[in-house]
């Protein structure tokens, strides 16, 4: 961090940001300018606490240097990340590879289930997706078949070695999920549910973490930071949308996030338009636009009659779109030299 002192600060009021730097176990560097003088702060300062040297007198404000989450940051490890996901075709996310996480928003039926599989294998996606336990603003609408439809993800990982991924929505959930699926997923709802995210991160499941609605950059990076300080290092980050005051579509796709993440971040993030946009007919343009800025992966809702789902029918793809929309994408992930 950097102590910027005031205007006409005097030489005591120095000496006594020196002198309680020095007490918080860092090294000054004080640079006497021709208007400020500054006292540089060496040292990993992020769990110091900043305000005693705000409050001093003499002092304008104190600007960090470091970011606050440690960990997840590629400061401290400078290699990208490449997360193994389960199943037995060997998915990874965040190697050269692209992670296609598709399927139904919810799990409705066995048939519905075991038919989206084979199509999501047969046009190349790693990963099943579909919500057995469903976050849902309205309590009257359908919440989920629970348990049952773990299972019957479970029979499709099965039948198409495809890995699993499904929400986990609380701490009491945590075992029953992590009993079927290959990869938890942290919805929206739940980015600040931080006993979640520690009960997560004592599991040795990957985590697929998707961004809080309102959350930003930095508040989204500490959600990683809680799952991998409680153990579990391998975290996959999700952008999903945002809110805005755009109303045109469900949520706005930060997709500006992705590079951020890549030069801040070890970790892998995917891109979810699906919920990102709430629309079917913009998920193929934002997959490509997703690829080509430099995400590690897409999630894509799929389903068999659109206008029938359950849940999120409005913004999936029937699987002639998604076999479309992975054609067009691969032709962008190859031009930006990634594999799909
Ligand atoms: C989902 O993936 O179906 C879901 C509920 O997503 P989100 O948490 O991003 O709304
Ligand atoms: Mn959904």
């Amino acid at each position: 961090m950097i102590v910027v002192m005031q205007e006409g600060c005097t030489k005591q009021q120095v000496s006594h940001v020196v002198k309680l730097v020095r007490e918080m176990k860092l090294k000054d560097h004080v640079i006497v300018g021709t208007e400020r003088t500054v006292v540089a702060v060496i040292g990993d300062d992020r769990f110091k606490d900043r305000s005693v040297l705000e409050s001093c007198p003499g002092v304008d404000r104190v600007v960090p240097i470091l970011a606050p989450y440690k960990i997840a940051s590629r400061q401290t490890h400078p290699e990208p990340s490449v997360i193994p996901l389960g199943g037995s075709m060997g998915a990874t996310c965040g190697g050269k590879r692209l992670c296609v996480m598709a399927g139904p928003c919810s799990v409705e039926d066995r048939s519905q289930v075991l038919e989206l599989a084979h199509a999501i294998k047969e046009h190349g996606g790693t990963v099943l997706r579909g919500g057995a336990f469903k976050p849902r603003t309205n309590p009257y609408e359908f919440q989920g078949l629970g348990e049952k439809g773990l299972e019957i993800l479970a029979e499709a990982r099965e039948q198409t070695g495809l890995a699993i991924v499904t929400e986990v929505m609380s701490v009491d959930q945590v075992l029953l999920v992590a009993r079927y699926a290959d990869v938890l997923q942290i919805g929206t709802r739940n980015m600040h549910n931080f006993n979640l995210l520690v009960a997560v991160g004592r599991t040795n499941k990957p985590v697929l973490l998707k961004r809080g609605w309102s959350s930003t950059f930095n508040e989204f990076m500490l959600a990683a930071e809680y799952i991998i300080q409680a153990g579990n290092p391998n975290v996959i980050l999700c952008e999903r949308g945002i809110r805005t005051h755009e109303e045109y579509v469900r949520n706005t796709l930060a997709l500006a996030i992705v590079p951020a993440v890549k030069r801040e971040s070890h970790l892998p993030i995917i891109v979810d338009p699906a919920h990102g946009t709430g629309r079917a007919y913009m998920v193929p343009s934002m997959c490509r636009a997703a690829v080509a800025a430099g995400a590690d992966g897409l999630m894509i809702e799929v389903h068999q009659d659109p206008e029938h789902a359950l849940t999120d029918g409005a913004q999936s793809l029937s699987p002639d779109a998604f076999a479309q929309t992975m054609k067009e994408t691969r032709a962008v992930a190859e031009a930006v030299g990634r594999e799909l």
